[in-house]
């Protein structure tokens, strides 16, 4: 069987979109997978934005949480903080020196996050040759990931390809992305990517009235109550579809279209089903964030484990390279 491996920055706190783009496929391929899957918190990535060290603890807990939240199952899981196994950084360097410039120059999330970050710092422009190294250090061959990582992917095999042809032996293992297509890109309080970075994002983590108002943030067009609403140019609606059955949708969708229900009724309902559908995870969430040993145990282990597959797997490209 295939070895998963996926992993999240902990740029902030972990988020709706990151939930259902990669949280939950990622849990249910796990469940199907025999082999050991690697699930990582990429506390380095997340330096590209976040300079507070004790902010990116706090994230890297709540990541951490929200995984294990969700229903991780640790015995089939190598759990890991991504700054623990400093061999990465190695070899991204390694693979640096195998990534044409043009490539990453083209990265759209490089261009986007370019134009909304101030700080456009080198870091976030050789992000994918880190996140490249991610996924080649383990030898993983399934990359389940939200649709904004695709081109990602699709860097991490050119590099893995060109490094194999040159150094004329297959070193690298080849991985292929996983996307949900069901769950494409989900969009943020202001219709745009849900990121943790673009302060965009629904937070089904917050404590009730914290929760109320991250939801009432969600933009809406002024259309006026009475009148009939678009369900499908509403972001409210859109992020209500994602989580609601089939039949609440469409219950929904004509409330919208029969006029006197507004962006309010809506919200309240958003924010209902979020603390109906996820009460036992943010049960959870609270008790691993209020138990931080708990969490350190399961990824101290993780990390053991990542080290002895990782090492051999670098071990053999310093060889190959002339650094042994
Ligand atoms: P940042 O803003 O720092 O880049 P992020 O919110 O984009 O953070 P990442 O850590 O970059 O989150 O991504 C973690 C995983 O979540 C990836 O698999 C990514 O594809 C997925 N993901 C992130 N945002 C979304 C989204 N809006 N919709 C679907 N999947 C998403
Ligand atoms: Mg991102």
């Amino acid at each position: 069987m295939a070895r998963v491996l996926t992993g999240i920055q902990s740029s902030g706190r972990p988020h709706l979109g990151n939930i259902l783009g990669a949280i939950v496929p990622a849990i249910e391929l796990i469940k199907q997978n025999k082999e050991e899957s690697f699930i990582f918190i990429a506390d380095l990535h997340s330096l590209t934005s976040s300079k507070n060290g004790e902010l990116r603890k706090e994230n890297t807990l709540a990541v951490a949480a929200a995984w294990l939240a969700f229903g991780l199952d640790i015995d089939k899981t190598v759990f890991y903080r991504q700054s623990r196994r400093p061999e990465v950084a190695e070899l991204t360097w390694y693979l640096s020196c195998f990534t044409p410039f043009p490539m990453l120059a083209n990265a759209h999330s490089f261009k986007d996050k370019s134009e909304r970050l101030a700080d456009v710092n080198a870091g976030l422009f050789t992000y994918p040759v880190l996140m490249a190294s991610d996924i080649l250090l383990y030898s993983a061959d399934l990359v389940p990931v939200g649709k904004d990582q695709m081109q990602h992917l699709e860097m991490t095999r050119d590099i893995a390809s060109t490094f194999n042809r040159i150094m004329e032996e297959e070193i690298l293992t080849i991985p292929e992305a996983r996307i949900d297509e069901v769950v494409k890109t989900i969009p943020g309080t202001d219709g745009q990517k849900m990121s943790k970075s673009y302060n965009n994002y629904i937070d089904i983590f917050l404590p009730e009235k914290q929760l109320k108002k991250n939801v009432n943030s969600i933009i809406t067009d002024s259309t006026p109550l009475e009148e009939p609403k678009d369900p499908d140019t509403c972001n409210v609606y859109k992020l209500y579809s994602l989580i609601a059955t089939e039949e609440q949708t469409q219950e929904m969708r004509g409330k919208y279209q029969g006029g006197n229900y507004g962006y309010g009724h809506a919200k309240k309902e958003f924010m209902e089903l979020i603390l109906d559908k996820y009460s036992k995870e943010r049960e959870l969430f609270n008790y691993y964030m209020e138990h931080p040993e708990e969490v350190e145990k399961k990824l101290s282990a993780g990390e053991e484990k990542a080290k002895s597959v990782g090492e051999p797997i670098l071990e053999k490209i310093r060889t190959k390279l002339g650094f042994r």
